[in-house]
């Protein structure tokens, strides 16, 4: 076929015009503008209906993307330093307990700091790089979008802090959904976060949640197709709705953690650390010992301990009973009234005056006791005597009740301790030392307040909220020999 001459010229023009215009799009392709009509001036990331905050926590995300590792990094130290500041620590250590009516704030302000200083940032994003005959390969950890964390009323600003940490060192942006009884100090904090991270030239609404806070808000949230992965930390009934969404969903669920301690132990040592992780933050945390079971021969020696240090017995049958009456519900379970409450103030309904000294409640069971089958998270401790530690391990698998979420055991004996290691199979088991060493208190490793059992993410960071996206280039880079040529 001919093609003319005048043709040819006209072809050869419309290519450099589309070469042109496509050279002056690039230069344009920069960070999108965020629109800003959903959000006052003063919202800080608190919006009325959960369809405004996604929006903005989507549009926040695609400008997000355009920010450096730099720029990122600048913004998670920010958000740490915002929290760090000793009155807004203070502030929502406080605000946490009197809102939510559980836990103390003494040990919810080291909670806090905890969060805010060991929840890995963006050194927790190693690339992989694979390189050989066939040149190059990456694999970046990379972010998901936008995503919706639902958060526990046990653990309400710790879980935003630490999730913050990882989600934004991820690249992502967040709709909180939190409990409804934790609302007013996540929008304060939310609140808090927003502004310094907004200061500090971050785009807006990186994080975001809803003035009334409710599962029906929540069910918005897991169903919206902006919301690209899914956290929750809770109990079962939440982890099990954000796995059945079809969306890429983390886990964090319920513990009931048991505690072994057998003839070699060091006694004293592990009286001191039960009583410390179990009236840690008064039970409230998934992690903290919830009942001990003890061989016989130390069981006396363990109680003796554990009373010298902080430990209150109840002996009477008839004083246990009242005590189930109290705290239990009807169908079973904890009250909610009575979730994080301390030991002197659950004996104190119970008519027994305590010091402050006290600081947990304990008492002989037998193995099957609801005590000792249920997370109740409050500072009561079921004690089980055993005859032997192989028996204590397999009660404690039972009593763990398949969560494979914590253990602890106190025993010199390594057999031992690798038996209960391997039998309960959970996500975090301590030796020697209380509970919260698993996270990162007196313990190697860092922290987290989402510890992922059911999805199997573990300890969750930064990575855990990435996708894995792998850039290869092909015969180029591979440095090492000449065998393809010079
Ligand atoms: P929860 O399950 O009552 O609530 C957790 C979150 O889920 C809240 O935001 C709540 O509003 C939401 N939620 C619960 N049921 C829902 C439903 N049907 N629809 C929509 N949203 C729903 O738990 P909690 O009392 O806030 O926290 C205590 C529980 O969380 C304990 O079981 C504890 O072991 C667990 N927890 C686990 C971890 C972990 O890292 N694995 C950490 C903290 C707490």
């Amino acid at each position: 076929m001919d093609i003319d001459a005048n043709l040819i010229e006209k072809m050869v023009k419309q290519v450099l015009n589309e070469i042109d215009a496509g050279k002056a799009k690039a230069e344009k392709t920069t960070a999108p503008e965020v629109k800003n009509e959903n959000r006052n001036s003063a919202s800080y990331g608190i919006f009325n209906t959960m369809e405004e905050a996604i929006d903005a926590c989507d549009a926040a995300q695609k400008q997000y993307l355009f920010c450096s590792m730099a720029e990122r990094q600048k913004y998670v130290q920010t958000l740490r330093n915002v929290v760090l500041k000793q009155e807004n620590l203070e502030l929502i250590s406080r605000l946490a307990v009197e809102e939510t009516g559980m836990g103390n704030y003494p040990h919810k302000l080291i909670k806090n700091r905890l969060a805010a200083e060991k929840s890995p940032g963006i050194e927790d994003l190693e690339t992989e790089a694979l390189s050989g005959d066939d040149g190059l390969t990456l694999v970046e950890y990379c972010p998901f979008g936008v995503i919706g964390a639902i958060t526990p009323a046990t653990n309400p600003t710790e879980t935003i802090i630490c999730n913050s940490i990882g989600m934004l060192a991820a690249g992502n942006s967040i709709v909180f959904s939190p409990h409804p009884r934790a609302k007013d100090v996540t929008i304060k904090l939310i609140t808090m976060i927003n502004k310094a991270l907004e200061e500090a030239g971050a785009p807006q609404n990186l994080i975001v949640t809803v003035v009334e806070p409710s599962i029906e808000n929540t069910n918005v949230m897991m169903k919206h197709p902006k919301v690209r992965m899914l956290v929750a930390t809770g109990g079962p009934a939440i982890v099990k709705l954000v796995m059945s969404t079809g969306k890429k969903a983390i886990g964090a669920g319920a513990g009931n953690p048991p505690v072994v301690v057998d003839e070699t132990a060091d006694i004293k040592k592990a009286a001191i650390d039960i009583i410390n992780g179990c009236s840690f933050d008064n039970n409230l945390p998934c992690i903290a010992e919830k009942e001990v079971i003890a061989v016989d021969s130390i069981t006396d020696e363990l109680i003796r301990n554990m009373k010298e240090n902080g430990a209150y017995q109840v002996t009477d049958p008839a004083v246990i009973q009242k005590l189930a009456d109290l705290v239990r519900k009807e169908g079973g379970g904890p009250k909610t009234s009575f979730v994080g409450k301390s030991a002197v103030y659950i004996l104190e309904k119970i008519g027994i005056q305590a010091g402050p000294e006290v600081r947990v409640i304990i008492m002989e069971t037998p193995k099957d006791h609801p005590f000792v089958m249920e997370e109740l998270m409050m500072p009561i401790l079921p004690i089980v005597r055993t005859r032997n530690v192989d028996e204590a391990i397999d009660l404690a698998l039972i009593a763990e009740r398949g969560n494979r979420h914590t253990a602890m055991m106190h025993s010199k004996n390594v057999d031992k301790l690798t038996k209960m290691a391997k039998l309960l199979q959970t996500t975090i088991f301590v030796k020697n030392a209380p509970s919260y060493a698993g996270i990162g208190v007196g313990g190697e490793g860092h922290t987290t307040f989402t510890i992922a059992g059911p999805t199997g993410e573990g300890l969750t960071s930064a990575k855990s909220f990435c996708r894995k996206r792998r850039c290869v280039l092909s015969d180029a880079f591979h440095i090492r020999d000449f065998s393809k040529g010079l």
